[in-house]
């Protein structure tokens, strides 16, 4: 009797910490109770007519079609007047609606300031409950994580996303950074020698991370260490780099480079080898057009390096047109909002703006002479990039480098799944593919900010309510 009353007191406690914390009671069903609560449509055949059709693929936005989905997977689509809808579909009349593929997004972080602490002494907090579900309730399906502070806790996200017991994007994770001596962050490790490198490599890929991120002060030696022992494992590594220029790391066979040119210290007058050295506006020297620009393209293109667009994060840096957005201050905690106005939102300087102007001709030009553009959010920087909505500033600017909507959207879903290997199952809305898609109010052909209207967002074809989501996490952003 005691120890079943035991048994008892247990289960209440458990009951109590699932719905609270939405844990794993409920592993053995496919969506736990507390999750069930955002979910409209998870029938098992699903047909979303008359849309407006986000077809990546040909890079237009195609009306009036039909998008029938069964068992989590694309079935068919075309013109809503030819489409065979299988008799017992639940039907979703999509009149007006766009339907876009989820968003693949690749520099994606589970962390974002601490408001708690001092913004003097950098320190990153993880944020495991309200990141995810932003990302997703943004649109945001897929997401590498690049570089991570909390490795565990983000093997723990994906494992638990992966088996539905939260709601977020499917994350293919990064190890943590690998900095070199003289780092601004201290939760990023040092590593100074070949050795150490390959050490560490191994032993977090052994941990499961499937990807790695070089930051700043890594020097050539120990990058060029890093890259062999990622590709060894047959895995990845991207840069966000500052003493190794561009080049050098591309010749040296880095996979991909963050935030676009900006971290190029390439066309820094008297820099010295493996010597960091930042500017706001690295391009000072550069017309964004001329030829140092087209050799670095070139090289980069030729090593089929890829490039991530990061553009929300620096717009938080600019003079113009950066405060975030009404929505982003409503989700964050009062602390989160005092941290960016008193401390952050000050950052801004004219030196980014004009970087900025060239960042948009670069980028597009890097894309033009065939290279591969993605997109990302980096939620870190000055506090004002939350993720998801950060993660939809960042592809509603690429329109202002002069990507129409529809090719901003391909380089935040297609060739995201292209950068991580996974475009035969993700990244567009083709037969066959998984059913990751967006549905959002308006036509995006006519207007890129249509994006912010998410309705609902499918993952294997189940249907999230959006704004559900998002309406719960108002003012909790920063605390957990
Ligand atoms: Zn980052």
């Amino acid at each position: 009797m005691k120890k079943l009353l035991k048994g008892i007191g247990k289960t209440v406690i458990t009951v109590f910490f699932c719905l609270v914390f939405s844990c794993k009671l409920y592993a053995q069903s496919a969506y736990p109770y507390a999750i069930q609560a955002y979910i409209s449509y998870k029938q098992d055949t699903i047909a979303l007519t008359h849309c407006y059709f986000g077809d990546v693929i040909h890079k237009t936005v195609l009306s009036d079609e039909t998008i029938v989905i069964a068992h989590g997977i694309i079935i068919s689509t075309g013109k809503t007047k030819v489409v065979h809808i299988p008799p017992g579909a639940t039907i979703i009349d999509c009149t007006g609606k766009t339907v876009l593929p989820g968003y693949v997004l690749l520099h994606e972080h589970m962390f974002y300031p601490d408001a708690s602490i001092s913004p003097y002494y950098i320190h990153y907090k993880q944020l495991p409950v309200s990141f995810p579900r932003l990302y997703f309730a943004c649109g945001v399906t897929t997401a590498r994580t690049a570089g991570s502070v909390e490795p565990y806790s983000d093997l723990s996200l994906k494992k638990e996303i992966d088996a539905h017991q939260i709601i977020g994007p499917t994350l293919y994770v990064t190890a943590p950074y690998m900095e070199g001596a003289g780092g601004f962050a201290p939760q990023m490790h040092e590593i100074t020698t070949t050795e150490e490198a390959k050490r560490f490599v191994n032993f977090w890929a052994d941990e499961g991370f499937t990807s790695f991120k070089a930051y700043m002060n890594l020097n050539r030696a120990v990058l060029k260490a890093a890259i062999d022992a990622a590709h060894a494992r047959g895995l990845k590594i991207t840069g966000h780099l500052c003493a190794v220029t561009y080049r050098e790391a591309a010749e040296m066979g880095i996979d991909q480079l963050e935030h676009g040119f900006f971290a190029a210290t390439d066309f820094i007058p008297g820099k010295g080898e493996d010597a960091c050295v930042s500017e706001l506006n690295p391009f000072k020297h550069i017309n964004p057009r001329g030829k140092e620009i087209k050799d670095l393209i070139n090289i980069l293109v030729k090593n089929k390096v890829i490039l991530t667009s990061t553009l929300a994060v620096f717009e938080g840096l600019c003079k113009q047109d950066t405060i975030p957005k009404q929505q982003a201050f409503d989700a964050m905690s009062p602390d989160t909002r005092d941290m960016y106005l008193k401390y952050y939102s000050h950052e801004k300087s004219a030196d980014m703006d004009s970087a900025m102007t060239k960042e948009l001709v670069m980028e597009k030009e890097f894309a033009g002479a065939g290279g591969l553009l993605t997109a990302g959010t980096d939620p870190t920087g000055n506090g004002n990039v939350l993720a998801g909505y950060g993660s939809l500033r960042a592809i509603e600017l690429l329109t202002k480098a002069g990507f129409t909507a529809i090719e901003a959207i391909r380089i935040a879903t297609y060739n995201g799944a292209v950068a991580l290997q996974a475009q035969s199952t993700i990244g567009s809305l083709e037969v066959g593919k998984h059913a990751d898609m967006v549905v959002i109010d308006g036509n995006v052909a006519d207007n890129i900010n249509n994006i912010e209207k998410v309705q609902f967002v499918f993952k294997d074809g189940v249907g999230f309510n959006a704004q559900k989501i998002l309406q719960q996490l108002k003012g909790q952003v920063g605390k957990f």
